[in-house]
């Protein structure tokens, strides 16, 4: 696993400020850099997680076939292309096969793809990708409802609006009923 080299991070960071015509030396940004790199090796520790681990402590066997829905995870993430922040909420489904998830793990494992470098639409995928193949499940959605600081801060577009984006898989593809009533569950008419 990558070890995160903070002092060299805080260095560049140090750097970043001169070129922006600011005094690293002065009181208010003395400690700046450290803390920015801090920041950072915190806000991308997903990197750095080992997920079998983090899936392994998770499961628990029950002899269920009832739709699982977790709602209102809340992420945070930095966008890979502004490493400026998004977040909002994240909504699981799944329809188990044998294996469940413990409620609180599913936070954890929706942390360690969101404490990266992401794209909504990616985290989405990569979370409902994880939890199928991890729990071998009839089927997984999942949704999330952002909002991104690269969008509202920089003025462009909708500033005020969420990016909602989903992910299907198994029967919540295969089935509109199924697909539907997750929908509902989770409060959204339609996606
Ligand atoms: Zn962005």
């Amino acid at each position: 696993m990558m070890e995160l080299n903070t002092e060299k991070i805080a260095g560049l960071v140090r750097q970043i400020l001169v070129e922006l015509g600011e005094d690293p030396d002065r009181e208010g940004l003395l400690k700046t850099p450290e803390r920015v790199a801090k920041a950072y090796a915190f806000l991308t520790h997903g990197y750095r997680q080992d997920l079998d681990t983090v899936i392994n402590q998770a499961l628990f066997t029950q002899a269920t076939s009832s739709m699982v829905i977790v709602k209102d995870i809340e992420v945070y993430s930095l966008c890979e292309h502004h490493l400026l922040p998004f977040f909002g909420r994240c909504h699981i489904g799944y329809i188990p096969d044998g294996k469940v998830f413990g409620v609180s793990k599913l936070a954890r494992l929706v942390d360690v793809y969101a404490r990266r470098l992401q794209l909504q639409e990616r985290l989405t995928e990569q979370i409902s990708q994880v939890i199928m193949d991890s729990i071998d499940a009839k089927g997984v959605a999942v949704m999330i409802e952002a909002r991104h600081l690269c969008m509202m801060m920089r003025g462009v577009e909708k500033q005020n609006s969420t990016m909602v984006t989903s992910s299907v898989l198994g029967v919540f593809r295969d089935n509109v009923a199924t697909r539907e009533e997750f929908l509902s569950l989770v409060g959204r008419r339609t996606v």
